[in-house]
């Protein structure tokens, strides 16, 4: 029995972990499951929403996979998926968006895939708060060096751009491009306005697509018309690479294009450790009302069994998901055409519940 570590996360997140680990252990996957908290609850006990008990279960298992955890906006704890990231360097986010039938949307089909780099950019937690000492500090180098007036109440979050994790993340797409039959790859960037760090970053995208010439296809988009073009041609593009930010927002708005958070998939993947997510947060006024979509972690799970090199399983599990998913019966209220007051709209655990009972069906037949 291969292990992996579940942390069923806060807000929705147990409920829609729970629905995913009945539909994986349905497939007969055979995981025995390391359930590890973390979050808001476990803040309250251990002082600290990353106990190290959480990164060593992933360290020794290597595969997690994971619900949404709560970021308190301006104050209290860093966001524990940005120090997940960073502490297991789990250098690319993998989000797939693919429209499933049965979702409405605007287009006909979009099949894109978007990687986003996770280490670095603004993300990188380096921030000084308003009228601090250390602020004051950073202002008055900054001036000195750049020659340039900064506001004297502002305040400062740093967003670096390397070569090597650039470089890295132009690698990881290629290859996926490679491995997966894609065809162009896309640097997204803002380098026209940021020509140190996204200029960088571009640069450093041309130079890996050399490596690629003949097989697979490169181009840029500045992040502005980008938006634009997704929301129109979507089908323009195959796959979008991302510094930290853009590929932050650029998920939600392909998800929005797909039918919405409920539906859309993720993956963070380092060098030897993959720690899987839906690309939602936790959502939580709706905590504990059974009323979320579970599609987009159970899709994770898809990504998940692949990773563990079960592409059988993987398959069993996407296809009851499209199947429930097409008949548009047995989903959640964000895929019924009218919304939260669809009175055929079913809750997460029937909705899971649906998905596991047409995997048994699959397998009988
Ligand atoms: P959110 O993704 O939690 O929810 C925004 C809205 O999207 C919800 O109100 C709901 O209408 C819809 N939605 C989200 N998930 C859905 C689902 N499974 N089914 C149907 N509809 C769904 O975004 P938010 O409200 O900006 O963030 C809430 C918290 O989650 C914040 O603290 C944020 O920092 C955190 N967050 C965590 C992660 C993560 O764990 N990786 C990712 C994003 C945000």
């Amino acid at each position: 029995m291969r292990k992996v570590t579940l942390i069923p996360g806060d807000g929705v997140g147990p409920e829609l972990s729970d629905a995913m680990r009945r539909c994986v252990d349905a497939t007969g996957a055979g995981i025995e499951w390391e359930v590890m908290d973390a979050g808001e609850g476990v803040m309250k006990k251990e002082g600290t929403p990353l106990p190290e008990a959480v990164l060593n279960s992933i360290r020794k298992n290597r595969i997690a996979i994971k619900g949404p955890i709560t970021t308190p906006i301006g104050t209290g704890f860093r966001s524990v998926n940005v120090a997940l990231r960073k502490e297991l360097n789990l250098y690319a986010c993998l989000r797939p968006c693919r429209l499933y039938t049965g979702i409405k949307s605007a287009f006909k089909s979009i099949d894109l895939v978007i990687i986003r780099e996770n280490s670095e950019d603004l993300y990188s937690g380096i921030e000084f708060f308003e009228g601090t000492p250390e602020c004051k500090s950073v202002i008055k180098s900054i001036e000195d060096l750049s020659k340039k007036k900064i506001n004297p109440d502002s305040a400062i979050s740093i967003k670096p751009i390397s070569i090597s994790a650039s470089k890295a993340i132009f690698k990881y797409a290629f290859e996926y491009a490679l491995s997966h039959g894609r065809k162009k790859v896309t640097a997204v960037h803002k380098a026209n306005i940021m020509k140190a760090t996204d200029g960088l970053f571009l640069k450093a995208g041309q130079e890996v697509a050399q490596e690629y010439a003949g097989r697979v296809e490169f181009n840029d988009r500045i992040v502005d018309n980008m938006c634009m073009q997704l929301v129109q041609r979507p089908n323009d593009y195959d796959m979008l690479v991302l510094p930290n930010l853009y590929g932050d927002i650029l998920s939600d708005l392909c998800a929005g294009l797909i039918g919405g958070l409920g539906v859309a998939p993720g993956a963070n993947i380092g060098h030897d450790i993959a720690v899987f997510e839906a690309t939602h947060g936790s959502a939580p006024k709706y905590a504990g009302q059974n009323k979320m979509n579970p599609t987009a972690l159970i899709l994770s799970a898809v990504l998940m069994l692949k990773h563990m090199n079960e592409p059988k399983k993987a398959d069993l599990l996407d296809q009851a998901v499209s199947e429930i998913l097409a008949e548009n019966k047995d989903v959640t209220y964000d895929l019924k055409a009218a919304g939260k007051n669809d009175p055929t709209a079913v809750g997460t655990r029937e909705m899971g519940d649906a998905i596991v009972a047409r995997i048994k069906s699959l397998i009988r037949k």
